[in-house]
């Protein structure tokens, strides 16, 4: 089985991403099973953080590694947290600090103005230097809740409520929410260009 690095080591990225990769012959193993630490995020854009943290992984450890940049994008934030949803309250990874920060900010904004998406970039980097990387998206549109609801999940999962459904994404199946969020969609169209790319030459070594 091939190993790729997860340059990531966000807990609830890694079991979503290896649910979703269940059956293909990829062992995806996080970077600190390899002793990698977190690099800087200093891009602008997801996908330049998601390409920063391949590199650094691929780099460290020699194989191919595939990352994934997320964040909550809110249209009456300005898109906010946006890149820095980690750390909206100040601390990385601080799920509670960050849900509660996003409820006051949205205080006073009514239902109709809580429009809000999460979006996943996906990264894989056949190597530290590979010119024309894997890249896929994907986005996922819901609304910002008045209070969390549900236990699953992670992150702002308690506070979002998919389009079109009555649970919210912490209410939702793991299986369910891995079809249809940002980090499910993204993961389909990446492995679609995988496929695509196989038919021309081995795509990871
Ligand atoms: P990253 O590790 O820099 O990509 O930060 C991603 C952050 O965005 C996470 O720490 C969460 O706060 C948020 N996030 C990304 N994907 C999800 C999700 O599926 N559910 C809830 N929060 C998410």
């Amino acid at each position: 089985m091939r190993t790729v690095v997860l340059a990531s080591g966000n807990r609830g990225k890694l079991a979503e991403l290896r649910a979703m990769l269940a059956g293909l012959d990829l062992d995806v193993a996080p970077q600190a099973d390899f002793g990698v630490a977190d690099v800087a995020e200093t891009g602008l854009t997801f996908v330049e953080n998601a390409l920063i943290k391949a590199r650094h992984a691929a780099q460290a450890t020699g194989l191919p590694a595939l990352a994934d940049d997320s964040g909550l994008c809110v249209d009456a934030l300005a898109g906010a947290p946006g890149l820095y949803s980690a750390r909206y309250a100040g601390r990385h990874g601080d799920d509670a600090a960050n849900n509660a920060r996003l409820l006051t900010e949205l205080a006073n904004v009514a239902d109709a103005q809580r429009g809000a998406y999460f979006y996943c970039c996906l990264v894989l980097l056949r190597h530290a230097q590979d010119p024309s990387p894997l890249i896929a998206e994907g986005r996922w549109y819901g609304r910002v809740l008045h209070a969390p609801r549900g236990a699953g999940g992670f992150g702002y999962d308690p506070l979002f409520l998919p389009e079109g459904l009555d649970l919210s994404a912490a209410e939702l199946d793991h299986a369910d929410k891995n079809r249809i969020s940002h980090r499910g969609l993204a993961l389909q169209a990446l492995l679609q260009r995988l496929h695509d790319e196989r038919r021309h030459h081995a795509v990871l070594p």
